[in-house]
């Protein structure tokens, strides 16, 4: 089955060619570490998980690159003042370097805490800043970037004269993005208005800054994941994924810098994941629209009901296709937990069926197989693929009640194949069942049997019981109702 991938750069669906055969290097963008991730993040990280595990599944050999960015990042009016690391410092009187790592560790938590896997490379943009003076004077040598005032900007106007063409992914024309743009950036320092920073004069507000050849400052936002994703992945890769927030202008100059840099379109397949809204807005930050992951899974939140697990949120992400808008709500995530409940029961259920090798099941295995490889090669369709997974758990429960059969051979297939995409592919965990609950049945356990051993005037033994859970800090108390336990 052959795999196809929307190309937002193309606006179609492709059928997948690695560069090198059984090979694939992806790159997505990270985040900006200056604030807590809160839940519309998590959902573009876990569409890329999701196609990450996919491609891990379909046999290739993934190596996935997902940056940090830690260095100084203008906002869209560029001015240096509004810098997002700059301002989280003084809100918090922390070194610049304590706010990055303060929220990369929460990054990493809030990842594992939904089973993200982690990419195989993880470079911060403050790691790679010589490789990023680099490519700027390369820019400057080959006639595209121009320096003003200790800055460096990209020319795009030079760029287009050259016959490439700025806002191909983005499907902007150029006259009209010169047209109806004004100049608040850089004060006059640009030639054109949408010439973009390559290097950013520090001004003395600015704490993060390094030496170039055009004085103190810092690295442009776009050139950072042009010289990650080159240096770990080639001058042309596979796959560059990110938020559909990214396309322009980070990914579009993205574009601009590798062909103008190395003479080659950096990506082959450009993925966009869409939106997490809530109250049909788009969450973010700066609007005050968001909630936090922990907030979401502990129910310290005035929007849903109750608590919710990590997988049950996973589960309700994956419903949705990645290129889809999905609006997250408390009847959404309770339909979820029902769904991912059965599907679980099912799952379980698996393992009490004997099977029948002499009658015929009306369940076509093979077919359902096919069908679910379908909808995972078809753009990583997960809301088709969890569709499928249903009707299989409809089967399970005629199993059980003696209306299905299935043969030996089947049963194994299934299994392993329901293993493969409930826990490999879509990544989903067991919920763990209470753990007291399961302790008190395992310690009343124990009590009878070593009440049988004295029953049985096997003192030996009923002391042994007693003296290695005492070890284990398990006190048993005889009394006159039976022997109860103490934890110490
Ligand atoms: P940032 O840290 O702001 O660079 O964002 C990190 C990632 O989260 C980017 O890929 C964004 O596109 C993505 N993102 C931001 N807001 C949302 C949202 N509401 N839904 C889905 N992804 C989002
Ligand atoms: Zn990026």
């Amino acid at each position: 089955m052959q795999l196809k991938i929307y190309n937002s750069l193309t606006a179609e669906k492709e059928i997948f060619k690695p560069i090198l055969e059984g090979n694939i290097g992806m790159y997505v963008c990270g985040p900006t570490v200056y604030s807590n991730v809160h839940l519309g993040n998590v959902r573009t990280f876990l569409s890329f998980d999701f196609i990450y595990r996919t491609l891990m599944h379909l046999g290739y050999k993934v190596r996935y690159v997902r940056n940090i960015t830690d260095a100084g990042h203008l906002t869209d009016d560029g001015n240096v003042e509004n810098d997002r690391f700059v301002k989280q410092t003084r809100l918090e009187k922390l070194e610049p370097m304590e706010i990055v790592q303060k929220y990369t560790v929460d990054f990493h938590k809030v990842l594992e805490m939904f089973n993200l896997l982690p990419p195989n490379i993880e470079p911060t943009a403050t790691g790679h800043i010589v490789e990023q003076i680099e490519l700027t004077q390369k820019l400057i040598d080959k006639g595209f970037a121009y320096e003003s005032n200790g800055s460096v900007y990209f020319d795009v106007l030079e760029y287009n004269k050259r016959g490439l063409n700025y806002g191909e992914l983005s499907k902007r024309n150029i006259e009209e993005l010169f047209a109806n743009t004004r100049d608040l950036d850089g004060q006059g320092e640009k030639k054109n208005p949408q010439d973009f920073a390559l290097w950013k004069k520090a001004s003395p507000a600015h704490i993060m800054r390094w030496n170039s050849p055009w004085g103190e400052g810092f690295p442009g936002w776009h050139l950072e994941c042009t010289a990650m994703s080159t240096k770990y992945l080639g001058e042309n890769f596979d796959i560059h994924g990110g938020g559909m927030d990214l396309k322009f202008p980070h990914h579009e100059c993205e574009i601009a810098q590798g062909k103008a840099c190395n003479n080659t379109s950096p990506v082959n397949y450009w993925m966009h994941a869409n939106m997490l809204t809530m109250n049909g807005q788009r969450m973010s930050k700066s609007t005050g629209n968001y909630i936090l992951p922990m907030q979401l899974v502990s129910g310290d939140n005035n929007f849903f009901e109750k608590p919710f697990h990590p997988t049950i949120v996973r589960f309700c992400f994956l419903q949705a296709h990645y290129r889809s808008v999905l609006d997250i709500s408390n009847d959404a995530m309770v339909a979820s937990e029902k769904g991912y409940l059965r599907l679980m029961e099912a799952y379980k259920l698996l393992g009490s069926i004997t099977p029948d090798d002499a009658k015929e099941s009306g369940f076509n295995l093979q077919d359902w197989k096919n069908k679910c490889y379908e909808a995972l090669t078809d753009d990583f369709n997960s809301p088709i693929l969890i569709a499928h997974l249903f009707e299989v758990v409809k089967y399970i429960f005629a199993l059980k009640d003696g209306k299905e059969t299935i043969s030996t051979k089947d049963l194994e297939e299934l299994k392993t194949l329901l293993q493969a995409f409930i826990f490999d592919v879509l990544g989903l965990q067991t919920i763990e069942e209470n753990n007291n609950e399961k302790l008190d049945q395992t310690l009343q356990v124990l009590i009878e049997l070593r009440n049988q051993a004295r029953k049985s005037k096997n003192f030996e033994l009923s002391d042994q019981i007693r003296d290695r859970l005492l070890a284990e800090g398990i006190e048993l108390k005889d009394g006159r109702d039976g022997t109860t336990y103490l934890l110490n």
